[in-house]
């Protein structure tokens, strides 16, 4: 990474600014915190800042509140967590900025830690507010940049506080960053993405980006039914995206082009409609029913997909299989993230669901990395500047 980090400045005794993913799930029912990876992931860099005597003003989101007060997105039950995973007191202010936090944060001594109130209380945060950032910039000498999960967005706490104070990246930003270069900068070959989820007009830069670079591609999801009609095969009462279908046949001819192998399931699970409960059956790809629908990658691809994960060096995953959220549809997904776990390859996970299945099957631990940013990962793996990341002081 082209980008200082916190151990290419001097923090001792300097109050530091950090920018964080607490963005955590609650339990319905109980409102407890349910997932509390996103707080575990911060700790590298709490950690190096405390042994270097920093004093510590951490600020996130939580949802999305839309510059209201919302007291069920307040930070101070993350305080709390973070504190005991510390073992340290964690104040927490009751905004993020304005007199209160002025006062909460001028009297720090080093090794402190104040966790400032939900940034999106304020719409200046997403508008990217130059006065709002320089409030922000004005609590703390130095910027660390961590939190990856919101780096693709040019907003007052990630991209325009770096204007004010000298910034630089933390320990999570440099590993996610890193960890998505080298899989793809110099890879081991053969390189393999695996390309799922919902639509083909979310992932048609990320298809284009890796046609140039992965030695085979294989699709499931959703968006296999609109190349599937690209082909010319009907896909019954599959959802289909009419206006991508000239681009999903361009898309193969540029696979051919380039020599990748875009592989399409040769098999499906189809439903009779969409609904955990829907009758589930198998069929050929080329002859879906009327009346059925496109619901995850039958168990011939599953076989055909785990023979090319196999013998891969490099394994990149963006998406999942099939509608993973109801069991009978869910086999595509899982049988790839436990075939993934099983292997030596590098294996790079990146976006929101296919996160999410990895760790509900508590596969993470045994993945090369699974990304903590979907958008993020999503949008470095295009090949987009990330703002957050930009934004950074260059390495000399
Ligand atoms: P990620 O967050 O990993 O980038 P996406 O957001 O693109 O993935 O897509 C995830 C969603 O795609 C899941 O909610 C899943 O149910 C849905 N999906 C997968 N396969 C299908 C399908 N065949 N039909 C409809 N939705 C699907
Ligand atoms: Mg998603």
């Amino acid at each position: 990474m082209n980008k200082k980090t916190i151990r290419d400045i001097d923090v001792k005794d300097k109050k530091v600014l950090v920018r964080v993913d607490l963005n955590v799930p609650f339990d319905q029912i109980t409102g407890d915190i349910s997932d509390e990876t996103r707080i575990r992931a911060i700790l590298p860099t709490v950690n190096y800042l405390l042994e270097n005597n920093a004093k510590i003003i951490l600020c996130s989101h939580i949802g999305r509140p839309k510059g209201q007060v919302v007291d069920s997105m307040r930070l101070t039950p993350v305080a709390k967590r973070l504190s005991g995973l510390l073992k340290r007191p964690v104040t927490a202010t009751t905004d993020c900025i304005g007199p209160d936090v002025v006062a909460a944060t001028g009297n720090m001594v080093s090794g402190d830690i104040v966790l400032l109130e939900n940034l999106r209380f304020h719409a200046e945060e997403e508008a990217n507010d130059p006065d709002f950032a320089k409030a922000l910039a004005a609590l703390a000498d130095v910027y660390v940049s961590d939190a990856f999960g919101t780096a693709h967005r040019a907003h007052a706490s990630t991209a325009g506080v770096t204007k004010y104070i000298p910034s630089v990246a933390g320990f999570l930003i440099e590993k996610e960053i890193s960890m998505l270069h080298n899989a793809l900068d110099e890879p081991k070959r053969p390189l393999t993405a695996i390309v799922g989820g919902a639509k083909v007009s979310d992932k048609i830069t990320l298809i284009d980006k890796m046609l140039e670079q992965v030695d085979n591609l294989l699709v499931g999801g959703g968006m296999v039914s609109t190349f599937l009609r690209a082909l010319g095969h009907d896909t019954g009462a599959s959802l289909v995206e009419p206006d991508k279908i000239d681009l999903a046949r361009r898309l193969m001819d540029k696979a051919k082009a380039n020599n990748t192998n875009l592989v399409l399931p040769s098999d499906l699970v189809v439903a009779d409609k969409f609904d955990r409960e829907a009758n589930a059956a198998t069929c050929q790809s080329d002859k879906i029913p009327a009346d059925s629908m496109v619901m995850d990658i039958g168990p011939k691809s599953v076989s055909a997909y785990s023979d090319i994960i196999t013998k891969s060096k490099t394994i990149l995953w963006n998406g999942p299989m099939g509608v993973f959220e109801w069991d009978n549809f869910a086999n595509g997904t899982t049988s790839i993230a436990k075939l993934l776990a099983s292997l030596d390859a590098i294996t790079i996970m990146g976006g929101g669901s296919t996160s999410e299945v990895v760790d509900s099957m508590g596969l993470a631990d045994k993945m090369t990395h699974v990304s903590t940013g979907g958008g993020a990962s999503l949008k470095l793996l295009e090949g987009s500047v990330l703002p957050g990341l930009a934004a950074l002081m260059d390495k000399d």
